[in-house]
Order: structure tokens, then C-alpha cells, then sequence
């Protein structure tokens, strides 16, 4: 394998700088970007664009696929989105070049996309190249799919892209999708660790309405419609959903047992949901990692401090933990909360399914550990964030939501956030990776 890491960062510095807005109303994006992009596919990875039979999907996504003479096994996929999300204008002046200029620096790529997700565009695209330049035949079926409104719900584009593989009645073996990456360090334990996020939580928005009497405020009853909901909304807090000690979570501790301190490990007891809700009370990110979350975000009432609102409402953010559900959920609402109130339901989405963790886990573990020897373990997890990957629910039973690159906690910050940045190293990791990918699905 032969990687010209200048030349691949010279092609990611080069798509940064189609800046690839999308919106969740389709009237509303511009393609022009993503047809320029598509046309940057064409001149920069010649060898794909003659062996991949290509189409377009609903103006502007891409479907590639290179069909096997003899699969041996069912089709590996490989997503992306081509979309990224804005600069922050506020936080504009904070970048060391701009957004879109793709500067490389001192051996770091700089853009918008850098890490969130033109970097595993890239690396895809370089390793296959790479594998159809030495002559490689694939004995499976091989897809790229890129969507272009990830950042905004993914409904025109990759959900489409789905809809037509369901059409031909597809299967997928296995989906790489962007999702954890190498982590330098989990949970106080120090080294490398490959995090894989094999679920994501559901999603919910969830208003919660109460009447009053209105009037002037000079003669309130005791509680006001926005007094009502504010005690709703209190209550939700102080009574959250019970934790789910999913078979992620399981795998996820198993995992980590060997490199946790003895004192820790040999007390920890992974079947006793009360020992692991006393010991996560305080951190918030496993909290997030083990329970539906609940978040009050918005809260309106009367349009001005003397009158008594007439109707008055509370938002609530919900992250749905795999094992429950939309349905649970208003049971849980119903029951903290009673039956006085008005329930909506503004944006939902449930919990994605459990990806297997069997052999084809074991296989992309394996890839990693071979592309990253030093790596310690990898471990499952369960996203809190939405991806695209979440559409192949119904077609595939290995989504694996995993981005080859080492990324710090703080270097996490920088999507999309100011300085978003990839080092070369990083971009190399991830075509190896790839590249290794393409060779041991099917041995
Ligand atoms: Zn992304």
C-alpha cells in the first residue's frame, strides 16, 4: 500500500472549500455545491468513476455501487455526508484561517468538514482507489452512499437513498458510518480506545401546554397556567426514567473491567441497576449514556409581566435510551404529570436497534487494532447524537457508527465548533483503515 498522504490532504483541503450548506426543506438548498462536488469526485478518483456504477438520488445524493461477479458474502457499505454545517458568525473571528480556505498548515488540514465528515469521504475514496489501482477485486458487493442534509435530519438525502435500496430489496452486511472515534483515554482510564457506536438514542420534543383564566395579574389564583407547567416541567426533572443496563452497556464494561483499578472493578456488578445508578448520580455524560435524559428547554407564557397567561407551555428535550420508546415515554409523561395537561409531540424519532456485536464486529475490531496496534480495545457504546446510518435500521444488522481518526475531548469541541482541523497523520490512519477494510471483509 502506497499512500501519498500530501496528495489526499491536497483533495481534502480541496472539497473544504465547496462549502456544502444543506436545509431541512428541499426548495430551500442550493445543489450547486453538491454537483460541484460530485464533478471533484469524478476528476479526482478516476478509477472508482470507471468500475462504480453511479446514481444520483433525489437531485443530489450519490449511490455507488461496484458490483461483485461472486459475492460471497452480503454487500459492505461505506456513508457519508457532504454537507456541513455553518460558521458560527459570532465565532468567526476566532478561526486561525477561514472556514472554507481548506490553509494547510504545518501538516494540518484547517476547514469546515476537516473532522465532521469530508475527512472519511476522503479516506474512503483514497483507499479504494488505492485497492482498484493494484488491481483488487472485491468478492462482494461494495456501496458508497453520501447524503447531503446529515446536519439537518438526512430526510432528502440519505433516507431516499434508502427508500430505493429497499425498492430492489437490498440487504447490507455491514455499514461504516461516522459515530465514535479513537479516544486517547476513557473514563480515567489512560491509552487508546476505539469507541463504536452501534445504537443512537431516539429523540423527542415534547410541549406541554396548560389553560388559565388570563386577566390582570392584580388577582392571580394561587397557580397560573405558567406557574402550572413550570411544576410539570419540575417534576420531570426530579422523576427521570429508570436506567437501562442495555446489552451495550454490558459489552461496553466488559470491555473495560481489565483496565479499571481492582478496587473498581472487582466491585463493580453490572446486573445490580441500583449499584450503577448510586455510582453514575453525578456524571452526566454516562447518565446520558444509561437513561433516557430528560431537558427543559423552553418555556412560554403571558406577553407581558402584569397579565396572567390564558395558556402557557413548557418545552422538554427527551434523548430516547434503546429499550424504551415514544410509547413508553408518554406513559412516563402521563404518570409524573398527570392527565391536566396538553401533550405535543414536535419532532420524534425512536431509539435506533441494537447493532449485533458478533463476527463482523469482531472483524472491524480487528481492522482497527491492525491499522492502530496500539490500541487497547474497542469498545461499543450508544450515540447520543443522531446520524444518517439511523435509515438502514430495516436493511442491516452491523451499523457501525465509527470514524477512523484519533480525536481528543478537546480536539471533539472543534466540530462544529472554531478550528476545525485534521492532521495528516489522522487522514492516513483513516485511509489505511479503510483500505484494510476493503481487504479482510471477505478472507
Ligand atoms: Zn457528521
Amino acid at each position: 500500500m502506497n499512500i501519498k498522504i500530501e496528495e489526499a490532504a491536497q483533495h481534502l483541503s480541496e472539497v473544504i472549500q465547496i462549502k456544502s450548506l444543506s436545509s431541512r426543506i428541499y426548495e430551500e438548498i442550493d445543489f450547486e455545491p453538491f454537483l460541484k462536488i460530485h464533478q471533484w469526485l469524478k476528476d479526482t478518483y478516476p478509477l472508482i468513476h470507471q468500475q462504480a456504477n453511479i446514481e444520483v438520488i433525489n437531485t443530489g445524493a450519490l449511490l455507488y455501487t461496484f458490483k461483485a461477479k461472486a459475492p460471497k458474502k452480503l454487500p459492505l457499505l461505506f456513508m457519508a455526508h457532504m454537507d456541513v454545517v455553518p460558521v458560527d458568525e459570532k465565532t468567526a473571528d476566532q478561526w486561525k484561517f477561514d472556514a472554507f480556505s481548506g490553509t494547510i498548515d504545518n501538516r494540518i488540514i484547517y476547514g469546515r468538514g476537516a473532522k465532521d465528515m469530508k475527512n472519511q469521504m476522503v479516506a474512503f475514496f483514497e483507499a479504494t482507489e488505492l485497492a482498484l489501482k493494484e488491481g483488487k477485486e472485491f468478492d462482494y458487493d461494495l456501496y458508497f452512499c453520501l447524503g447531503y442534509d446529515e446536519e439537518n435530519g438526512g430526510l432528502n438525502g440519505m433516507a431516499k437513498i434508502v427508500e430505493h435500496l429497499k425498492q430492489q430489496e437490498i440487504k447490507i452486511g455491514t455499514v461504516i458510518d461516522e459515530g465514535g472515534t479513537i479516544n486517547n483515554g476513557i473514563m480515567g482510564i489512560p491509552g487508546e480506545f476505539a469507541l463504536i457506536g452501534v445504537s443512537e438514542k431516539g429523540f423527542a420534543n415534547v410541549k406541554i401546554t396548560a389553560k388559565g383564566i388570563g386577566g390582570h395579574s392584580s388577582m392571580p389564583p394561587i397557580h397560573t397556567a405558567l406557574g402550572k407547567v413550570c411544576k410539570a416541567a419540575s417534576l420531570l426533572e426530579e422523576h427521570q426514567m429508570p436506567i437501562v443496563v442495555s446489552d451495550v452497556f454490558k459489552e461496553m464494561m466488559n470491555t473495560l473491567k481489565p483496565f479499571l483499578p481492582s478496587e473498581i472493578s472487582s466491585s463493580l456488578d453490572i446486573e445490580d441497576s441500583r449499584k450503577i445508578e448510586a455510582m453514575i448520580a453525578n456524571m452526566s455524560s454516562a447518565n446520558a449514556l444509561l437513561r433516557t435524559t430528560t431537558a427543559v428547554t423552553m418555556a412560554q407564557g403571558a406577553p407581558a409581566p402584569n397579565v396572567l397567561p390564558s395558556v402557557a407551555s413548557v418545552m422538554v428535550n427527551f434523548r430516547i435510551i434503546p429499550g424504551d420508546s415514544i410509547d413508553s415515554l408518554v406513559s412516563h409523561i402521563r404518570e409524573v404529570i398527570g392527565d391536566e395537561f396538553e401533550l405535543e409531540f414536535q419532532q420524534r424519532s425512536e431509539p435506533s436497534k441494537i447493532s449485533l456485536m458478533d463476527e463482523e464486529y469482531q472483524l472491524l475490531q480487528q481492522t482497527i487494532k491492525e491499522v492502530c496496534p496500539e490500541l487497547k480495545a474497542a469498545v461499543p457504546f450508544v450515540m447520543v447524537g443522531a446520524t444518517d446510518s439511523k435509515y438502514f435500521d430495516d436493511i442491516c444488522d452491523h451499523i457501525y457508527k465509527f470514524g477512523p481518526f484519533k480525536c481528543s475531548d478537546e480536539e471533539l469541541k472543534t466540530v462544529h465548533g472554531v478550528n476545525e482541523f485534521l492532521r495528516f497523520e489522522d487522514l492516513e490512519l483513516g485511509i489505511r483503515f479503510f483500505y484494510q477494510m476493503l481487504h479482510n471483509y471477505v478472507k
